[in-house]
């Protein structure tokens, strides 16, 4: 439990929160602020400031239980179109709690959330190509 995180308070119970689901290694519960009703938040119980404090090993039951819950939504009476999952690593990236969280957001036509940037034109291939080689090596083996 990270000193003031208010992550840490709702997993540990001495926040309030209104949970979706909770098991051993995660918790998910509402977001206070909704982008759209059923806006849910899923978060390790091990506090991470970041994915660089992430153990690899919790992703996948982290991507789990949001893919789990983006279905649920779906198949509830809250209007679900599709989905976002979407997850702000690091201030720059607008993360605002630093305690990894993994948002599941129901979308529908004409919601007027806007995640994109509409580029001007594409970059050429060799810069793809460039910055393809670049992330494959800082990857490893
Ligand atoms: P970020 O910008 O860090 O990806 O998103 C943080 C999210 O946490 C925001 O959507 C915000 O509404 C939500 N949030 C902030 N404080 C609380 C809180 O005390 N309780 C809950 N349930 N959500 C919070
Ligand atoms: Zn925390």
């Amino acid at each position: 439990m990270a000193d003031g995180c208010i992550f840490c308070r709702i997993v540990a119970g001495s926040s309030p929160a209104s949970i979706v689901h909770a098991d051993d290694a995660v918790v998910a519960f509402m977001d206070i602020l909704p982008v759209n009703p059923g806006h849910t938040l899923v978060v390790p119980r091990a506090h991470a400031t970041s994915l660089a404090d992430l153990p690899l090993r919790t992703t996948p039951h982290l991507m789990s239980t949001a893919h789990r819950i983006a279905l649920a939504i779906q198949d509830s009476p809250l209007r679900s179109e599709g989905t976002n999952l979407f997850l702000a690593d690091g201030a720059a990236a607008g993360q605002e709690v630093f305690h990894v969280h993994l948002h599941i957001i129901p979308r529908f036509t004409g919601d007027g959330l806007r995640l994109g940037i509409d580029y001007d034109s594409p970059p050429d291939r060799a810069a793809l190509d460039e910055h393809a080689a670049t992330i494959t090596a800082a990857l490893g083996p």
